[in-house]
């Protein structure tokens, strides 16, 4: 066989070898790229920022999809209106915390995460959390921090 020849039966031989035993290739595959990122992280950390640069708007125009579509299923799960008042705009539709604890929460959770939680929970909704009007919920908020004022008083 010429050095051809062999380049040429090697080459056959590859890829008959990947097609019979696709996992194969792919797990090679996963350890090389994993063993890549650890050896040039700066290129990878480039090659994000250069992908994030060249899709921005797409990038952030996704998750802002992603989190209006989010909140929405959420609302609708806790059944799209004020639980005082039926007040049912949903740009002010806000999520209380029933029991307190709202801002010790949001320390460890984000907006999203908070979301996520109740969705993936839907038993909390009306025990840990209930769906408000923006007025009911700066109403309740003002009428705790006086009953903290209140106790501190010793009223
Ligand atoms: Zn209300």
């Amino acid at each position: 066989m010429t050095v051809e020849e062999k380049r040429k039966y090697y080459r056959e031989y590859m890829r008959e070898y990947r097609k019979k035993y696709p996992e194969r290739g792919k797990e090679r595959g996963r350890i090389y790229s994993s063993k890549y990122r650890k050896k040039h992280p700066e290129k990878i950390k480039e090659s994000r920022r250069e992908n994030y640069r060249k899709n921005k708007d797409k990038i952030l125009d996704k998750n802002r999809r992603t989190r209006h579509n989010l909140r929405k299923q959420v609302i609708e799960m806790m059944g799209n209106e004020c639980v005082i008042c039926g007040f049912d705009d949903f740009r002010a539709l806000q999520i209380d915390h029933i029991n307190e604890g709202g801002s010790r929460e949001r320390k460890k959770l984000t907006q999203q995460g908070i979301y996520r939680k109740i969705r993936d929970s839907p038993h909390l909704i009306g025990v840990e959390y209930q769906l408000l009007c923006a007025n009911h919920n700066q109403i309740k908020k003002q009428e705790k921090r006086e009953y903290r004022l209140s106790v501190l008083r010793n009223e």
